[in-house]
């Protein structure tokens, strides 16, 4: 089976780098999960991560050029991996800082967002780039946003390493994308499946 995951560079204040999909075939990415030992299949190479992670980078390391001091939160705990490879290849003024929220119960969201840690640095007046790991519904970034707008940030602007558009909910849009997928459950490299997998290197996929 082929499975196309189309990775867009979109939007930025100049432009697209182009477009290009990105097709996988399914019967070369069969893999154990390496803890359970149970059949599963490799989504995204820790290779292929990396080098969107590097464009993804060098995209806003271009649109922030002359922007200042930018805020770079990370949404944990799904974008933490994300995030910490990110910033590596940033060459921007930035400061850090983590916002923590809550929806998903096991493989399904709730629909109800629940803010379990806020930034501690003042955004009032900064430019903000929020790191999350996968925009589903829209609905964490769309509550994300509403409490980020309250702190008058002179712009927010949102990187995702995956995209699911078929399950949106939300009028939400990503600014910066790495990979739009199809709807599956994906864990690994940050994301949990039952909080465990996080530390895997690789996007992994239910088979
Ligand atoms: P949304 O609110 O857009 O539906 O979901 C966003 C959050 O749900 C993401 O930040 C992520 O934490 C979680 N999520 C959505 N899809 C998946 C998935 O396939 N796997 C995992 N582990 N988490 C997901
Ligand atoms: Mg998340």
């Amino acid at each position: 089976m082929w499975i196309s995951l189309i990775s867009y560079p979109e939007s930025g204040m100049s432009g697209s780098h182009g477009n290009y999909t990105h097709s996988v075939n399914f019967s070369t990415r069969m893999s154990t999960n390496p803890i359970t030992g149970a059949d599963d299949m490799v989504l995204l190479t820790n290779c292929e991560l990396q080098s969107r992670v590097k464009e993804l980078a060098q995209q806003i390391n271009f649109d922030y050029r002359d922007k200042g001091e930018i805020v770079v939160i990370g949404v944990l705990k799904g974008a933490f991996m994300f995030f910490s490879d990110l910033v590596k290849h940033l060459t921007i003024d930035i400061v850090v800082d983590f916002i923590q929220v809550e929806s998903y119960e096991g493989t399904e969201s709730t629909g109800n967002v629940e803010l379990r840690h806020q930034p501690t640095v003042n955004i009032r007046g900064k430019h903000v780039l929020l790191v999350e790991d996968i925009l589903d519904t829209g609905i964490t970034l769309s509550n994300v946003f509403v409490f980020l707008s309250l702190h008058d940030p002179a712009s927010v602007r949102v990187v995702v390493l995956l995209d699911k558009p078929a399950r949106r909910q939300a009028q939400v849009k990503a600014d910066y994308t790495g990979f739009k997928i199809e709807n599956r459950f994906v864990y690994g490299y940050g994301l949990d499946y039952k909080q465990r997998f996080r530390h895997l290197s690789e996007v992994r996929t239910i088979k």
